[in-house]
């Protein structure tokens, strides 16, 4: 059986070239970035280098980059680390409630130690609107966080123009911008954030690694305490290997990016073609006009259709092709992705939900393959 991989919204596989680049890191070239001798002078050359490249690719300072342990500890440091600077009646958080767990979770933790937290609502697109973050920025926020491009339904968001607006109330932006980078144009001068969230593995980059950009002047402080690692703000021995695998990563998903990007669009908007007529209860789910070009999450409206969606992963993933729902598993039972109930679907229609996304693996031999399983799994169930 051949297998597909549409998954590549949770993970990439490790591109060799960068393989090749991070090998003599694990062997040969092992010094400790911090020591003074020769070895350890290596290695920070190399870390330096790799921040440098990542630095230029999002029209950052070197100094400006800060490496983690990926997007998840990003997100925390953003959040949790501007909230530990917070005085006064400045201290409130504004997010959304389509944001990744790694955000809304630490939001949650932010206001149970005290944080006045607000999570917006979002449109149907699954944005929030622009008038919603202005009538919610009020002079006690300190921090806003809102996500350049949803990692379930692929919708890009306006951030230059919540940048804006938070900054005109006096307060500080972050983005996660963990989908978006290697997939559309990223700057953060031209975006104007504040603090922005990247991670290596979805960019055929190793696990394990991303960064947060700090723009210079930002208030934050750090999550960990320890050595004088990144200037202070995120101690810990530096991973030289990962963070030479993270620029190689982030350099050729750049360079290629054009051409890919056109490339994955054009096999989704094949696949939704095709699948948009097999299927009269499909609904598509997301900004028709600003999405990812590798994310197609449909669902089926139970309205029409009612379709169990983690019947349709599992028999999909039984003819070897892998895709996700959204959906979390809690205690055995599939719950509706927060970000579809967010968007104003119902739990039944969010709950038969399937997320395609496509990668450098994928072709149009895929294509017809994947709408043929999907159109089968359908027809048996409805025969049931
Ligand atoms: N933010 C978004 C939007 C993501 O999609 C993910 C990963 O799924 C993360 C953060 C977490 O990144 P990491 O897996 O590097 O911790």
């Amino acid at each position: 059986m051949r297998k597909i991989y549409l998954d590549h919204t949770a993970t990439t596989p490790l591109d060799p070239r960068v393989l090749d680049a991070m090998v003599p890191y694990f062997g040969g070239i092992f010094g400790n970035a911090s020591s003074i001798h020769a070895f350890g002078r290596e290695a920070k050359q190399a870390l330096e280098q790799a921040r440098g490249v990542i630095a230029d690719l999002i029209g950052a300072e070197p100094g400006e980059i800060f490496f983690t342990s990926g997007g998840t500890e990003a997100d925390n440091f953003a959040i949790a680390g501007v909230a530990a600077t917070s005085h006064g009646d400045r201290r409130g958080v504004v997010s959304s409630r389509a944001e990744h767990h790694a955000v809304l979770d630490t939001c949650e933790h932010s206001a149970l130690q005290g944080i006045p937290v607000a999570l917006l609502p979002v449109n149907a697109s699954g944005s929030v609107d622009t008038e919603v973050l202005r009538g919610a920025l009020g002079s006690g926020v300190q921090l806003v966080s809102l996500m350049h491009a949803n990692n379930e339904v692929g919708t890009i968001s306006p951030i230059a123009a919540y940048a804006d607006l938070t900054h005109a109330a006096g307060a500080i932006f972050h983005t996660d911008a963990v989908q978006s980078a290697g997939k559309i144009p990223l700057n953060v001068r031209d975006l104007g954030v504040d603090l922005m969230t990247l991670s290596a593995h979805k960019m055929y980059g190793p696990k394990g690694i991303g960064a947060l950009y700090i723009r210079r002047g930002t208030a934050i402080e750090p999550l960990l305490h320890g050595g004088g690692q990144e200037r202070g703000r995120r101690p810990g021995t530096e991973n030289v290997a990962l963070a030479i695998g993270f620029a190689e990563a982030f350099r050729i998903a750049t360079g290629e990016m054009e051409q890919e990007s056109k490339r994955l669009e054009g096999l989704r908007d094949v696949l939704e073609a095709q699948l948009r007529a097999a299927f009269s209860a499909l609904i598509v789910n997301g900004d028709p006009h600003a999405r990812l070009p590798h994310i197609l999450n449909i669902s089926f409206d139970a309205a029409r259709q009612p379709m169990e969606g983690d019947m349709l992963i599992v028999n999909m993933d039984l003819r070897g092709i892998a895709v996700t729902s959204g959906s979390a598993c809690t205690s055995g039972s599939m719950q509706p992705s927060h970000v579809l109930l967010a968007m104003g679907r119902d739990p039944s229609t969010a709950k038969a939900t399937i997320r395609f996304s496509f990668g450098k693996s994928n072709s149009e031999e895929d294509i017809g393959q994947v709408a043929d399983a999907l159109k089968e799994i359908v027809s048996r169930s409805m025969i049931r």
